[in-house]
């Protein structure tokens, strides 16, 4: 089968990195998607990657340690740096792929500064991009970064990693009433208030008409699967 989407951005959670501990990162999940990742990278398949940081720090948890939000929220953007750097060692000690780490904040000695077209042109090369401390600031989620990030390289897809099959009409791990919603619109999306993703970023894809497939990440080969355009999680077009 073809490759369906060649350029697509990967939204990764700060949940995601922890696997199955509660806090930090779990080096089983870096070998696992360090290995799903680099199938696509066989394939051909451009990609960039924006990671969250709630395995680490959320803004929203700074105010109920005393804490003003602004300054919270550029601690988590510093945390979704931490797992950019985790990311990149695992993609190219485990997996030999090339990849570059680009930060909407400024910490040249450990990345580099976002800028558009250096990012196009890793992709062009083959290097897996990751988007580090999120759009740079407060007040904004790692979700809205992926939209904005895809939307400025032209990415095909913009693919929402969780770890549940889709969408659900209500949350399957909490209600088993739940049903899955196989294809729905932005519109039905952002109206029925599925906590999919925040509704900034669900605007930026619709206005800018970029497909979301929302999938289960702990499935192996689903990544591979979606972009050879098989039938896999739920889409938001
Ligand atoms: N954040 C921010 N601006 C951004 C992206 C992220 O202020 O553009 C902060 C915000 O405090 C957020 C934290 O970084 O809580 C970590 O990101 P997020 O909670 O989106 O990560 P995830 O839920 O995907 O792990």
């Amino acid at each position: 089968m073809d490759l369906v989407y060649k350029r697509i951005l990967l939204k990764l959670s700060g949940e995601a990195f922890a696997g199955s501990q509660s806090y930090g990162i779990d080096p089983k999940f870096l070998e696992y998607i360090t290995a799903e990742i680099g199938s696509l990278v066989k394939v051909g398949v451009q990609i960039a990657i924006v990671i969250g940081g709630g395995n680490i720090f959320r803004g929203i948890r700074g105010l109920e340690i005393g804490i003003d939000r602004a300054t919270g929220d550029y601690m988590g953007m510093l945390a979704t740096v931490i797992n950019a750097l985790a990311l990149q060692s695992a993609l190219e000690k485990l997996g030999g792929i090339h990849t570059r780490v680009l930060s909407a904040l400024e910490i040249r000695q450990v990345a580099e500064p976002y800028i558009r077209r250096r990012a196009i042109r890793h992709l062009e090369k083959g290097r897996v991009v990751i988007f580090a401390a999120g759009t740079g600031n407060p007040f904004f989620s790692t979700d809205t970064a992926g939209a904005l990030r895809a939307v400025e390289i032209s990415a095909q897809l913009f693919i929402k990693a969780t770890k549940v099959d889709g969408i659900y009409t209500d949350d399957p791990l909490k209600n088993p009433q739940a049903k899955f919603i196989d294809q729905i619109s932005y519109l039905d999306a952002i109206n029925m208030g599925l906590r999919i993703m925040d509704h900034t970023a669900l605007t930026l894809c619709m206005e800018n008409k970029l497909p979301i497939l929302v999938l289960n990440i702990n499935k192996p080969g689903n990544l591979l699967r979606a972009v050879m355009g098989e039938k896999v999680g739920s889409l938001i077009k």
